[in-house]
C-alpha cells in the first residue's frame, strides 16, 4: 500500500453541529482529552479567551460568550488522524458554519436531551444533507432531568427526517443516571460523575443486560431500561453502515459531555464507521483523494490575531495528493505560484509547522489578501472545487464614513472583509453607495469594529430600503443587458462581481420575477 493510500485511509475529518448551549464546546474539550491531545479540561476555553492581542471582535466574542471564529484541531486517536473543525454556534455566523461543513467528511450532531431538536440544528442538518454527509448523534446532558429517550429519537426522525439507530441506551437520568447499555456489545458502562478525570478514562463495564449484578446495583432503573429496550427494538432501526454512509441513518449515543461520559463511544464510532476522505467534485472531473498530485480549496479565511498586521490565514482543505514542506503549488484564480514554506497546521496545542498533509487535513496559508473563499490550489491542473455556498443576505445596511478622506481605506477594508466572507458587499450599478448584506446582525458589529481596528475607518451603518437580494443570470445575453438597463437602480455587483438584484420588498421581487420570466433569480451563489 502506498503512503498516500494509507494516510488517506486513516484520516477522519468532521465538525460538530449543534444549537448553542447544547454542549459543543464541552464535548470538543472532552474529545481532545480522550485523545491525549490535552491534559487538562478547560484548555479549550482558556485558549479562546486568553492570548496577547485581542481585537474588538474578539471582545464581542467574549462578551457574548459565543465563538465567532471557528478553528481546527488535529489529533491522533487509535492510529488515526482526526481533524475536528469547530463551527461558530451563534446563528448570526451560520454562513461560516455552512462553509466549514463543505470541508468535512462527517458530522457529529449534539442535542441537548432536555430540549430536543432545536432550530439551529435543523438548519445545519439540512446543509449536511446537501452533500449526504454522514451524521453521528450524541444526546447530551443525561446527568440532568431530560426528555423521554424514545420521544427524542422520534423527534429526530420526524423533524430531521433521518432514521435513528441507537447504539447505546441510557439507564435512568438526572440523579438516577446509572450509565448506558451498549446495544451492539451487550455491555453496561457504569456512570461515574467527574468533570476532569483525565487520568481515569476507562469506565467500569458490566457484561450482559441480564447480569444479576445490575439488579443489585439499581433494580428500578435497570428494569425500566429492559422495558424500554423492548420498545426500542420495535421502534428504531438497526445500525447499517451503508445507510449511515449514505446519510440516511444516524447512530445515536447517550451520555453527559461535562462528565466525560459516553464520549469515547462517539470517538470510536467516528474512527470505526465515519468515512475517510472521498472523491471531490472539481467541475472538470472528480478528484480522488489518493491521486499523487496535490489539490486543495479554501473554505474559510480568518483574520490573524494581530490586527495591526492585517495578516490573514486561508484555511485549505486538502483534497488529494501529498503536501510537503517547501513544495510549490499554484493559486489557480490568480495563476500564481505559492512556495509553501510558512504553511501551518492546527494541532490541539497550537500552531505548528506542517511537514506533510494528506486529503482530509486542513492547512493554513498565511497571506496578506488575494486569497478568497472557494479558491482552488493544485500543482497546475485547472480544477475548480465546487460547493461553497453564499446565501442571499436578509439584512442590509448602507455604509457611510465620518471622514471622507478615508474612502480608500474603507474600500480596501470592505473588499478584504468581503473576501473573508465576514459580510457581503454590494456595489449598486448606479451611484456610489456601498451596501452591506448579512445573514445575522452581529456580522455588522464585527465589520464595524474590524474596520476601526484594522483599517482605521470609523463607519456608520444606515438602514436601506433593500429587503432581499437575488443573484441573477440569464442564458440570453441580450435579455440580460436589457434587464440591466431597465432595472439599473435595483442592481448591484458583489465582491465576486456577480450581478445581484436588490429587491425593496417580497412583492417587488415577485413582480420582477413575473415580468422577467427568462431571468433566473438565485437565492444562493457558489463561489465564482
Ligand atoms: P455550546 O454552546 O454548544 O458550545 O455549549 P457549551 O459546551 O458551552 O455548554 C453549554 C452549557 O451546558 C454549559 O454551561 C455547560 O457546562 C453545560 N453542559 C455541557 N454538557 C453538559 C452535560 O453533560 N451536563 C450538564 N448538566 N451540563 C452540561
Amino acid at each position: 500500500m502506498s503512503d498516500i493510500v494509507r494516510e488517506v485511509g486513516r484520516r477522519r475529518t468532521f465538525a460538530i453541529i449543534s444549537h448553542p448551549d447544547a454542549g459543543k464546546t464541552t464535548l470538543t474539550e472532552k474529545l481532545l482529552l480522550f485523545s491525549g491531545a490535552i491534559q487538562l479540561a478547560g484548555a479549550v476555553k482558556a485558549k479562546k479567551g486568553g492570548k496577547s492581542a485581542t481585537s474588538d471582535w474578539m471582545e464581542i466574542e467574549k462578551q457574548r460568550g459565543i465563538s465567532v471564529a471557528s478553528s481546527v484541531m488535529q489529533f491522533d486517536y487509535r492510529d488515526h488522524v482526526v481533524n475536528l473543525l469547530d463551527t461558530p454556534g451563534h446563528q448570526d455566523f451560520s454562513e461560516d458554519t455552512y462553509r466549514v461543513l463543505t470541508a468535512v467528511d462527517s458530522a457529529l450532531m449534539v442535542i441537548d436531551a432536555a430540549k430536543g431538536v432545536e432550530e439551529q440544528t435543523i438548519k445545519l442538518l439540512n446543509v449536511c444533507r446537501l452533500r449526504n454527509t454522514p451524521i453521528v448523534t450524541f444526546m447530551n446532558k443525561y446527568d440532568r432531568e431530560v426528555r423521554d429517550s424514545l420521544e427524542l429519537l422520534d423527534e429526530v426522525e420526524s423533524v430531521l427526517k433521518i432514521r435513528c439507530a441507537p447504539v447505546t441506551w441510557p439507564i435512568g437520568m438526572g440523579k438516577t443516571f446509572r450509565g448506558v447499555y451498549h446495544i451492539l456489545k451487550d455491555e453496561i458502562l457504569l456512570f461515574g460523575a467527574g468533570e476532569n478525570k483525565a487520568g481515569q478514562l476507562v469506565d467500569e463495564v458490566i457484561q450482559g443486560l441480564d447480569n444479576p449484578r445490575l439488579d443489585e446495583l439499581f433494580p428500578l432503573e435497570i428494569e425500566q431500561t429492559r422495558m424500554e429496550l423492548e420498545l426500542v427494538k420495535g421502534a428504531s432501526h438497526p445500525f447499517v453502515l451503508e445507510e449511515f454512509l449514505a446519510g440516511e441513518l444516524t447512530p445515536v449515543f447517550f451520555g453527559s459531555a461535562i462528565n466525560n461520559f459516553g464520549v469515547r463511544e462517539i470517538l470510536n464510532a467516528l474512527v470505526d464507521w465515519a468515512p475517510s476522505p472521498g472523491e471531490r467534485d472539481a467541475t472538470v472531473r472528480m478528484v480522488n483523494p489518493t491521486e499523487e498530485k496535490f489539490s486543495a480549496f479554501v473554505f474559510k479565511i480568518q483574520a490573524n490575531m494581530d490586527p495591526k498586521h492585517r495578516d490573514r490565514i486561508a484555511f485549505l482543505r486538502v483534497c488529494s495528493g501529498e503536501f510537503t514542506r517547501g513544495m510549490k503549488f499554484k493559486h489557480l484564480r490568480l495563476g500564481r505560484d505559492i512556495a509553501a514554506n510558512s504553511v501551518v497546521t492546527f494541532m490541539a496545542q497550537g500552531r505548528e509547522q506542517v511537514e506533510e498533509a494528506y486529503a482530509g487535513d486542513i492547512i493554513g496559508l498565511p497571506n496578506h489578501g488575494n486569497i478568497q473563499i472557494g479558491d482552488s490550489f493544485t500543482e497546475g491542473e485547472a480544477l475548480s472545487f465546487t460547493g461553497i455556498p453564499y446565501f442571499a443576505p436578509e439584512l442590509f445596511r448602507i455604509v457611510r464614513i465620518r471622514n471622507p478622506l478615508k474612502i480608500k481605506q474603507l474600500q480596501k477594508g470592505l473588499q478584504q472583509l468581503g473576501e473573508e466572507g465576514a459580510v457581503q458587499v454590494f456595489r449598486p450599478l448606479n451611484g456610489a453607495d456601498i451596501i452591506l448584506g448579512a445573514v445575522g446582525v452581529l456580522q455588522f458589529e464585527v465589520v464595524a469594529s474590524r474596520l476601526a481596528n484594522e483599517y482605521g475607518v470609523e463607519a456608520i451603518f444606515e438602514s436601506t430600503n433593500t429587503h432581499t437580494a437575488r443573484w441573477v443570470t440569464c442564458d440570453d445575453p441580450k435579455m440580460l443587458a436589457d434587464f440591466e438597463k431597465q432595472l439599473v437602480n435595483n442592481l448591484a455587483r458583489d465582491a465576486a462581481d456577480s450581478l445581484a438584484y436588490l429587491a425593496t420588498s417580497r412583492v417587488n421581487l415577485e413582480l420582477t420575477q413575473e415580468r422577467w420570466p427568462k431571468i433566473v433569480f438565485h437565492s444562493t451563489r457558489e463561489h465564482a
